[in-house]
């Protein structure tokens, strides 16, 4: 915070809590903020009803309950002291609701975004927090063996029966939440993001896979896993196969190359490159990967005109993807830290294109 020119970091629903003392905020119209300022301590502003579901942490905030007919907001500026010329961060998710009162309570103050201090610090895991996208890359490693072995069936169910199928999946493998199963069948996959539907899926199609969600630790925070995986319901035509092979070999390339001390640009053209080199470049409509942790969605980028280079300890997506319109979609999708000793790829699932007669 000193580094940033930051005097009181205030943090409500979003991420950036649950990531610094693990309790995660109900985003309701009741506020609850964790005020803390560069010096001094921290205090969290609950409802009093949520503060028996707060985890005391002695020596890292105190508790301060309100009722039902007192001024959270008030409060918070309280804590913030006077507020004139003070530089206050507010996190990125907190609701604009919220954020005006703020600014009408403490009129003097200057207002940047939280994640100009979490951002950086969040992108870097530590030991313990690679230890836990281990564990949610694993629990998705093996619903996608189920998905690969046939154990889940397709040809004949809609993409919403086969989304809710790895969903359960998931929680059964020992997430707590999950956050997304995109299930696209046959020409919907060539929308990045589809979203499953009651398209049924038919023999010799591709399906596309790509789901994940969040795994609690014991501190509290979860952390997410994210994977993608294509199979095929029935022998692929030459054409959708030459495109995977280019595709899993530009991946391959990328994983490689994202290495301490490459920047995310330069991991992002050799994915690029690869593609556009075998005639896929203007088909590959989006950036190359995007950081992990806490969130689905953080830094580090993996895309064009992020010069930052990888540290030890950043955890990112690489999923490059191939989309045909009206007809086709291929992505190929794992979760990588980079370490002193290289790439430590989190997914292991068979990168195949797996032919599935279920
Ligand atoms: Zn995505
Ligand atoms: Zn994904
Ligand atoms: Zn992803």
């Amino acid at each position: 915070m000193a580094e940033a020119g930051v005097d009181v970091l205030l943090l409500s629903v979003g991420p950036d809590l649950p990531w610094l003392i693990g309790y995660e905020a109900m985003p309701l119209e009741r506020l609850t903020m964790l005020v803390v300022p560069a010096a001094g301590e921290a205090t969290l502003v609950v409802p009093r009803l949520e503060a028996p579901r707060v985890v005391e942490r002695p020596g890292v905030f105190t508790l301060d309950p309100f009722g039902e007919t007192d001024d959270p907001v008030a409060r918070v500026a309280g804590l913030v002291g006077p507020g004139a010329g003070a530089t206050v961060a507010v996190g990125d998710r907190t609701w604009a609701r919220f954020v005006v009162d703020l600014q009408h309570e403490l009129p003097g103050a200057r207002w940047q975004r939280a994640s100009t201090v979490t951002g950086p610090l969040r992108a870097v895991k530590d030991e313990h927090e690679v230890a836990a996208l281990r564990r949610a890359g694993a629990a998705a490693d093996r619903v996608t063996a189920a998905l690969q072995q046939g154990d889940v069936a397709l040809v004949g169910r809609t993409e919403a029966e086969v989304s809710a199928e790895l969903g359960a999946r998931l929680l059964a493998e020992g997430h707590h939440r999950v956050n997304f199963a995109i299930v696209a069948a046959g020409e919907n996959a060539a929308s990045p993001h589809h979203e499953p539907g009651p398209r049924v899926i038919r023999s010799g199609e591709v399906v596309l896979c790509d789901f994940g969600g969040t795994m609690l630790t014991e501190g509290g925070a979860g952390y997410c896993s994210d994977i993608t995986r294509c199979v095929v319901t029935g022998e692929p035509g030459s054409e959708v196969a030459d495109a995977y092979a280019a595709l899993h070999h530009a991946q391959q390339a990328a994983v490689a190359a994202a290495r301490v001390g490459t920047t995310c640009e330069a991991v992002d053209a050799v994915a690029r490159g690869l593609l556009t080199e075998a005639g896929y470049g203007p088909r590959f409509i989006h950036r190359t990967g995007h950081g992990i942790g806490v969130e689905e969605h953080e830094d580090p980028y993996v895309v064009a005109g992020n010069a930052e280079p990888l540290v030890a300890g950043h955890a990112f997506s690489i999923e490059p993807g191939i989309y045909t319109p009206g007809r086709w979609g291929l992505r190929l999708e794992d979760i990588v830290v980079a370490a002193e000793a290289g790439p430590d790829a989190l997914n292991h699932a068979d990168h195949a294109l797996v032919v599935v007669e279920a």
